[in-house]
């Protein structure tokens, strides 16, 4: 369960919580909003990795729900774009997650059929959408 926001925004960032499950099955995400009233993300549970934590301008009101008429998808896709490029443990190294059609290569995070997903440089009907990892 992600911690710190509302139900609304909680149930988007789950799916990438799900997906993470898949590897890391203890873990949790947790928000919570700076001294600046930036909202920051972090790990709990996962104590065998080195998880960075940190934040951005998201797109969240101060009491962590999504905006009306704000877009989720972009709310999931920044998210877990934070969490690869400034979160992920260092010493992981091997591809995640690996592409279901090619399996050499990680899959790269951007839309696919309108979603939050993760894609596949060479085949876009290789893409995956944020939440369905552990379906395929
Ligand atoms: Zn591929």
């Amino acid at each position: 369960m992600v911690s710190g926001l509302l139900p609304r925004a909680s149930g988007v960032v789950e799916r990438l919580e799900r997906d993470l499950q898949t590897r890391f099955p203890d873990l949790e995400l947790m928000f919570s909003r700076d001294a600046d009233g930036v909202w920051t993300c972090s790990v709990n549970r996962d104590r065998q990795h080195f998880w960075g934590s940190g934040g951005t301008a998201w797109w969240l009101t101060d009491a962590g729900d999504l905006y009306d008429g704000g877009d989720s998808e972009d709310l999931l896709l920044s998210v877990a774009e934070f969490l690869c490029d400034n979160m992920w443990p260092d010493e992981l190294t091997d591809p995640w997650p690996r592409c279901p059609a090619h399996h050499d290569h990680a899959l790269n995070l951007g839309r696919a059929w309108g979603l939050a997903s993760w894609t596949c440089a060479d085949d876009p009907t290789a893409a995956v959408t944020i939440g369905d990892l552990g379906r395929s």
